[in-house]
This record gives C-alpha cells, sequence and structure tokens, in this order.
C-alpha cells in the first residue's frame, strides 16, 4: 500500500505532463515521519528543484491532498541534503562559458564582429573602426567615455585584436598596471626597459584613465609616454568614464591631449540593442534561449550590459544541474531573487516620477483628474506599477490616486493586464519600466 503522500504524486501524473512529472515530481520522496494530517512534507535532491515544485505544484499537490482527506495541508517542500546540493550547485555556476580578460592580454571574443552597434554607440564604433584601419593617421588619441558595462573595453580591445592580428605590437594595461609596472621599474633602476616598452608599441591601450586623477608622478610619466607615442604616429585609444574636461585631479596639459584627438561617448543601448546584444552573448557562449527568455533578459538588465553573461552562465548551469530547458517560467524562476533585491524599497512616488519621467508628463498630472489621454494611459501604468511592486492594498492606491474607490484599481489592473497578455511590446514597456523603477530605487 502506498502512502497517501504517494498516492497524491501518483494522481498529480495525471494532471501535468509527463515531462514535469520525470524532471520534478519523480525526484521527490514523501516524508512521512515529519508530516501531519495539515502538513504534508516532501524530499527534493535540491534547492532548485525543490524551489520549482514549491511554486509550481505546491497549491495542486495540498488540492489533491484534500480530495483525498478532505484536509487542505501546508505543502512543505524540502532538501534531501543540504550538503550535497549546495557542492552540486557551486559546481555547475563556476563552469562560466567565458572568461574576463587578465594581464594585459586581449579577450579574443571581443572583437568588431562580436559588437552590436546601436543609435547607443554607433558613434564610438565607427570611430574605433576607423582607427582600426588607419591607427596613428585619422584619430589620435581615440577617447572613449561611458558608463560601466556599456562596451568600451570590448571596443578598444576590438581594435587591439585587429592590429594584433596584423603583427602589430599591442598593449593593453590599466592605470594600475602602467603605475606598478613603473615603480617596478624605477626601484629596479630599468627605466630605459620600461620605455622601450611602451614608446615603442604601435598601439597603446589605456582602460579606465580617470583613476589617473591625483596621481602626480604617474601623470607626469603618461604625459612623456602619451607624447613619444603620438609624435611617431603609433596609436593611443584611451577609456574613461567620463569626458576628459570631467576628470578631476588631472593636469590641464592631459586633458587638452585626450580632447586633441577624437571624444566619442557610449550611451547606454535601448531594448532593441539589448536584446541584440543578449542574442549575440547567446551564440558566443552556446546557450539556447527562445526568444520570449531573451525579451524577458532584455528587460531586467539593467543598462549594464556585463550582467547579461552571469546571467546566462546561470541560466544555462541551472538547466544543465536539473537537465531543463529554459523556458521563460524557468527564467523568472531563477532570476526571480535577482529581481526581488532589486524590488525592496519601492514607493509609490517612485513609480510616479520614473513614469512621468519616462512618458514626458509631470507627475502632479498623474495624480489629477484630466481625461487627456495621454495622461490617463500614464495613470495606469502607474497603478498597476504601484499594485505589482509596492505592498499598497487597492483602497490605498485608490485614495492616493485620486480614484473612486478600490474598484477604479481593479478595473485598472484588470486593463493592463489584459493589455499585457494581448501586446508583446506594451508587456515589454511594462517590464522594462518595472526594472526602471526597481533601479531607480534609494539604498
Ligand atoms: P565597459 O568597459 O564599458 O565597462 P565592457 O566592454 O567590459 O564594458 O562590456 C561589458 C560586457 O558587455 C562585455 O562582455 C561586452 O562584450 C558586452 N557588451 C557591451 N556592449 C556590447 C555590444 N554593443 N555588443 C556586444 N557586447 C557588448
Ligand atoms: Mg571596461
Amino acid at each position: 500500500m502506498n502512502s497517501i503522500g504517494k498516492q497524491v504524486l501518483n494522481a498529480l501524473k495525471g494532471e501535468i505532463n509527463e515531462i514535469d512529472y520525470q524532471r520534478y515530481i519523480k525526484q521527490l520522496t514523501y516524508d512521512e515521519s515529519e508530516s501531519k494530517s495539515n502538513l504534508a512534507v516532501y524530499r527534493a535532491p535540491n534547492a532548485l528543484i525543490a524551489n520549482w515544485v514549491r511554486t509550481k505544484f505546491a497549491d495542486k499537490i495540498a488540492h489533491l491532498f484534500e480530495i483525498k482527506t478532505n484536509i487542505k495541508p501546508t505543502v512543505s517542500i524540502l532538501i534531501q541534503s543540504a550538503q550535497s546540493t549546495t557542492t552540486a550547485q557551486s559546481q555547475a555556476i563556476s563552469s562560466t562559458p567565458t572568461e574576463r580578460p587578465s594581464g594585459s592580454l586581449l579577450n579574443p571574443s571581443y572583437t568588431f564582429q562580436n559588437f552590436v552597434v546601436g543609435d547607443s554607440n554607433n558613434f564610438a564604433f565607427i570611430a574605433a573602426k576607423n582607427v582600426s584601419e588607419k591607427p596613428g593617421v585619422v584619430y589620435n588619441p581615440l577617447f572613449i567615455y561611458g558608463g560601466v558595462g556599456l562596451g568600451k573595453t570590448h571596443l578598444m580591445q576590438s581594435v587591439g585584436n585587429v592590429m594584433l592580428s596584423q603583427g602589430k605590437t599591442v598593449i593593453y594595461t590599466s592605470v594600475e598596471q602602467f603605475l606598478n609596472d613603473f615603480t617596478r621599474h624605477l626601484s629596479n633602476r630599468t627605466m630605459d626597459r620600461f620605455k622601450d616598452k611602451y614608446r615603442k608599441c604601435d598601439l597603446l591601450l589605456i582602460d579606465d584613465i580617470q583613476f589617473l586623477s591625483n596621481k602626480n608622478q604617474i601623470q607626469e610619466e603618461f604625459f612623456h609616454t602619451f607624447d613619444a607615442l603620438r609624435n611617431e604616429n603609433k596609436q593611443i585609444i584611451i577609456t574613461s568614464d567620463k569626458p576628459p574636461k570631467k576628470i578631476g585631479g588631472l593636469e590641464e596639459r592631459l586633458k587638452s591631449r585626450f580632447e586633441s584627438g577624437l571624444v566619442a561617448d557610449i550611451q547606454p543601448p535601448e531594448l532593441e540593442t539589448k536584446i541584440e546584444i543578449i542574442k549575440k552573448k547567446c551564440e558566443i557562449n552556446r546557450v539556447k534561449l527562445d526568444r520570449e527568455v531573451i525579451n524577458y533578459v532584455a528587460t531586467i538588465i539593467e543598462n549594464n550590459t556585463r550582467e547579461i553573461e552571469g546571467i546566462l552562465s546561470k541560466l544555462n548551469a541551472y538547466s544543465q544541474l536539473m537537465g531543463v530547458d529554459i523556458t521563460i517560467e524557468f527564467a523568472r524562476n531563477v532570476l526571480k531573487e535577482q529581481m526581488a533585491e532589486k524590488r525592496s524599497n519601492i514607493t509609490t512616488d517612485l513609480i510616479m516620477d520614473t513614469v512621468a519621467k519616462e512618458l514626458n508628463i509631470k507627475p502632479s498630472e498623474i495624480r489629477s483628474k484630466s481625461r487627456n489621454s495621454n495622461i490617463v494611459y500614464a495613470r495606469r501604468i502607474a497603478i498597476y506599477l504601484a499594485r505589482s511592486l509596492t505592498p499598497n492594498s487597492m483602497p490605498q492606491l485608490a485614495q492616493y490616486f485620486g480614484m473612486k474607490d478600490h474598484t477604479a484599481v481593479s478595473h485598472t489592473m484588470k486593463k493592463i493586464q489584459e493589455l499585457m497578455k494581448n501586446d508583446e511590446d506594451f508587456r515589454m514597456k511594462i517590464e522594462e519600466l518595472s526594472n526602471k523603477v526597481s533601479i531607480a530605487t534609494p539604498e
């Protein structure tokens, strides 16, 4: 005779698809000694399966118990052996498909071919491309600036990879490395070797030059290196998080040198560009994601494209570990924590400000009684986000947005949900907005 717990799983088999059953439900064992009439305890082989069963099947399991015993228990999915789970997980996660460049080596995957061009980075891309075709001639130096993770290092190394393949001498360095090298050669009395190295290359790539700020001795040395290279028509490419003018604690003569070539900025990518970058990264890392998942990932990443690789390897590792395909539900589940972290501290005020800014209206208009269609649209979105992202109740929101009562809020929620279901662009827009709100959250 099967235990009640087992009978319930057998009954569940008839209600869910075979693959889900084999992958998740079959892995569970009923813990008879821990279970009570109002508590059903199952053990899963690892946290992922446990999590998955909890979110996807716990309600169904409870319901089946109720049918059989007339009592609807709390269903608890615990992990068999915590120890074996953690090792399995960390192993899977550490098998990251790509590695960051180390030392002065170039990352071979940072190529023009692998760089997705959009409005946000078009200018810098073309500049870098031109430089790679005519190094030392067109723009010297090329100064690329922009926020973290927007592709500055990728672009500068793309030029490096082109020239490297032509047998040219390329040096890629950070301010810190340059400084360490300088100090070492100075104390070893081998400054001529230092000069040989940095002044005789064909291409010098200096990443994150903002760190030169307030380091006077190295600024002096860098100034001479710079002039020596440029006098020989050797190409210099510099990146920074801000334009030359805005780098504090930097000698004026360096600022003007940096501005003497071409200064190109990179802006945060638009949604379409993010999507293309994700596709590219999938291709490079051989990760298979369908369109829906790609769109979802695009909406949850911030402007920092660096997050993409982390997310892909996480999805990939989890899916390999569990032997399942990466469906949209799976992705949402795996990335839920990531989103949850971002989503604490969200207030209705913050939502209103973000929506107003995004839709180019005033926050006060959202709360006004205006029937202007733009404003109604913005108001609906703000209400939807406030209801989804904050703990406010419908009556509270009705009051906040100056609506008659909670039924007006509920009506709005239904409208937006319907739109999201039928219009994928709209759904993505909403997800992107809710992500923006999450990012805008103060500490
Ligand atoms: P930054 O130096 O500006 O902080 P990186 O060059 O290190 O940014 O880029 C972060 C990650 O995002 C890298 O993996 C890079 O390949 C990727 N990336 C950024 N922009 C693009 C793009 N336009 N196309 C393809 N990959 C990109
Ligand atoms: Mg960088």
